[in-house]
């Protein structure tokens, strides 16, 4: 790189910056609303413990010592930065578009959900809460929290639901070796959604000494907002990383939707740069005409769902739908407020990849790179790779890759027939 490039690289992140710090500071405003979208729907207790929350937030991230820790466990016990690679194979196979991947699936842990759990771990620590809770669906966002619970010697108890303990005993064995407790829940429908209600129910009776971790940044204002600061350093990373390689910003990112903090990570550095295309992939299932999907911002309506507005899977008695992904980690059906803003200002697209095609792009990044995906990744691959062949040679789309596809081995050995044991 030139003098002059490393100047005018520098130049451009001082305003990015800049630009940046005012858009923080309007979306959400003071009272967590995107637009429409987010508040804080909760009981009286509730919200006190959210406005301590809030204020916490407010004071510590303007703390040095407390963003210095952070940024140290980002580097030294996550492994961050993480790379931002070209996946040559894959780009060749789809014929068009250079297809980049940003390498979450490298972090401690093997996914993005670590890098809000240290940030969360270290607010509990600076408000002096010695016991942390989670909820989980497949056990992901539990093991992360388990594992920073460990990391800064916090009390730690996982609520899940039955059924997903049922299907997920090596998540269940992770968290107890961490040290944590697994609760099963057995109200309503056994799974996700149920042990969002449930850990809500253990936070208002112990707000004294307990801290919730949610897993992505839906729920009541502050977590969208907080969650989404915690995963921006995702997009940071990735704006400066293409700015170096290419010079120049990409053209689109992709990324998977469950409740949406991947994507809102490696989206919010790029708002302002209008001139990116801004894509979330959420599950389509066994296909958007059945009901047998997860994508509220496809085919939901609005309503109110754990604490905050936004689109969600409902009937029109507004009662929660069941929803299926063969991607555990994507089966919500609520998204994050912020992404209900997004796509009514049009910032932001959303389309629904079904499983059958995120099982091929599952396979073909295996097979072309090497790299063994999340489920929910592939979801996001696979629209990438229909996208980039409508695209010139010359154009760059980021990839988010959320996560490592180990955990999925035992769903893939049985679609293929294998027997693992
Ligand atoms: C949990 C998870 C997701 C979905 O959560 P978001 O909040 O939408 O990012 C996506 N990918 C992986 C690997 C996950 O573990």
């Amino acid at each position: 790189m030139t003098h002059t490039e490393h100047n005018s690289l520098a130049a451009d992140t001082a305003t990015r910056v800049a630009g940046l710090n005012e858009a923080l500071a309007v979306m959400p405003d003071e009272t967590g609303h995107f637009g429409p979208y987010g508040g804080r729907f909760v009981s009286e207790v509730l919200m006190t413990a959210l406005q301590e929350l809030d204020e916490a937030y407010r004071r510590l991230k303007h703390d040095k010592k407390f963003m210095a820790d952070f940024h140290y466990d980002l580097q030294h016990y996550v492994g961050r930065p993480s790379p931002l690679y070209f996946a040559e194979r894959l780009t060749q196979q789809a014929g068009g578009a250079r297809i980049m991947l940003k390498r979450e699936d490298l972090n401690h842990t093997g996914a993005h959900k670590i890098n809000n759990c240290i940030g969360q771990a270290l607010l509990a620590k600076h408000m002096g809460k010695p016991r942390v809770i989670a909820e989980t669906g497949a056990g992901q966002h539990g093991v992360a929290s388990a594992t920073v619970a460990a990391r800064f010697g916090l009390k730690c108890r996982v609520y899940m639901g039955a059924d997903d303990i049922a299907r997920q005993s090596p998540n269940v064995y992770r968290m107890k070796l961490l040290g944590a407790e697994v609760v099963p829940v057995t109200s309503g429908s056994r799974t996700l959604k149920d042990a969002l209600s449930e850990a809500m129910r253990d936070w208002v009776t112990n707000v004294d000494d307990t801290y919730y971790i949610i897993g992505t940044v839906a729920g009541p204002h502050p977590y969208p907002m907080l969650v989404r600061d915690f995963q921006s350093v995702i997009g940071t990373e990735a704006r400066q990383q293409c700015l170096q390689q290419f010079g120049k910003l990409p053209d689109a990112i992709v990324a998977c939707v469950g409740g949406g903090s991947n994507a809102m990570g490696i989206f919010h550095p790029f708002l302002e740069d209008s001139q990116v295309r801004l894509i979330g992939a959420e599950p389509a299932g066994r296909g958007l005409a059945t009901s047998q999907h997860a994508a509220p911002l496809s085919r939901g309506s609005v309503g109110i769902l754990h604490g905050t507005r936004t689109y969600l899977m409902q009937d029109e008695d507004g009662q929660v739908l069941d929803t299926y992904s063969i991607s555990a980690g994507l089966d919500y059906p609520g998204v994050g407020p912020e992404h209900a803003w997004l796509k009514d200002i049009k910032r932001a697209e959303y389309v629904a990849v079904d499983d059958q095609r995120a099982l091929h792009a599952f396979r073909q990044c295996n097979l072309l790179e090497g790299i063994l995906p999340a489920l929910e990744s592939a979801h996001g691959l696979a629209h990438a790779m229909e996208l980039a062949a409508t695209m010139d040679k010359e154009d760059i789309i980021i990839v988010n890759m959320s996560g490592r596809g180990d955990k999925d081995i035992p769903t893939m050995a049985k679609i293929d027939g294998m027997r693992l044991d």
